[in-house]
């Protein structure tokens, strides 16, 4: 069995950790598509955060605590820089973690595509899973906000790190999707997949940015493996970070429904055979969409592996 799963950073690692029990009790083989719209360049570093959440915690060197970065991290490079008053400032790199961001930028400068570095990172780390950038393409979410008295578009994680996204904002734009391609590897393994998953992600900054690449969503929306989306709103609420801010962004309801609806069923253009939500979400429906209810709280490994078996009943 193959299983392809969509995921952003840390909502899409938990998930996966579940996948990976799934895998190993069954012998599946799982690849996971992982969101680049986060990446950003840093004081010249390509820092990518859902591919390093979803590789560190897969490879059991993240912090369980700040849900981001490396354990036992040190900070003593952002220190430096504040001390130069290199900007920007508001954004966390830690000691370790720079390491990582030294060889992916070293790679990349050479020549190498996202797709390879990944593989080459992912020998230290030993994920267990298949890890796959959406796009080896640049392609970058922005936020287009009110600041200053002026409409403009930043970066994403200056959206959401500086400005916790408590700014007025219009829209998020994915920079560069249009014309991205999917990463090597990503339609190959869409076309041999016998199941597709959708994380329980944010919806609108982790997987609508890898949906956004062309030929991935119709491989995806169009393609031979059953799609089943896994809700990460649980009672009409984000169970952590901002996803409620980013729903209303695009005026969809932060419920189970809001969520599956905005993925919208196959058959009407949307990319959804199944729809997974939480027993408390239980009379949640998306219109020809076959929706389920178990209980969808990642509180541990097996817990999260018991949501997989549901996806998987539900495909
Ligand atoms: P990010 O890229 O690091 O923000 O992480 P993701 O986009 O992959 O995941 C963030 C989403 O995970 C949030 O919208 C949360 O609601 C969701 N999430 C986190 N923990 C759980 C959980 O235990 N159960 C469910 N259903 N969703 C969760
Ligand atoms: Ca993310």
């Amino acid at each position: 069995m193959r299983i392809v799963v969509l995921a952003g950073g840390i909502g899409g690692a938990r998930f996966l950790v579940g996948v990976r029990a799934y895998a190993q009790q069954t012998g599946a083989e799982v690849t996971a598509i992982v969101n680049v719209g986060d990446d950003v360049s840093m004081h010249g570093l390509r820092v990518c955060p859902d591919l390093d959440s979803v590789m560190y915690t897969l490879g059991g060197g993240a912090d369980p605590e700040r849900g981001w970065g490396r354990e036992g991290e040190t900070w003593a490079v952002k220190q430096e820089l504040t001390a130069y008053g290199a900007e920007p400032t508001w954004f966390g790199l830690g000691d370790k973690d720079v390491a990582t961001h030294l060889v992916r930028s070293t790679m990349l400068t050479a020549g190498y595509p996202l797709s390879a570095v990944t593989e080459a990172l992912c020998t230290r780390w030993q994920p267990g899973v298949r890890l796959l950038p959406a796009s080896d393409d640049r392609l970058e979410t922005h936020a287009v906000v009110d600041l200053d008295g002026e409409q403009r578009a930043i970066h994403f994680q200056e959206w959401w790190v500086r400005h916790r996204g408590d700014v007025p904002t219009h829209r998020f734009v994915f920079v560069g999707a249009e014309s991205a391609k999917p990463a090597a590897g990503v339609l190959d393994a869409l076309a041999a997949a016998d199941v597709v998953l959708l994380a329980p992600s944010n919806p609108v900054v982790s997987i609508a940015p890898i949906l956004a690449v062309p030929d991935l969503r119709e491989a995806v929306a169009g393609g031979p493996a059953p799609v089943v989306g896994v809700s990460p709103i649980i009672g009409g609420a984000p169970v952590r970070g901002m996803a409620d801010r980013c729903l209303a962004v695009v005026d969809v309801p932060c419920t189970a429904a809001g969520v599956g609806g905005l993925y919208g069923a196959r058959a009407g253009g949307g990319v959804l055979d199944g729809w997974l939500v939480d027993s408390t979400d239980a009379d949640a429906t998306v219109p020809g969409v076959t929706v389920r209810a178990v209980p969808l709280w990642m509180t541990d490994e097996e817990a999260t592996a018991a949501m997989v078996r549901a996806a998987l009943e539900l495909a």
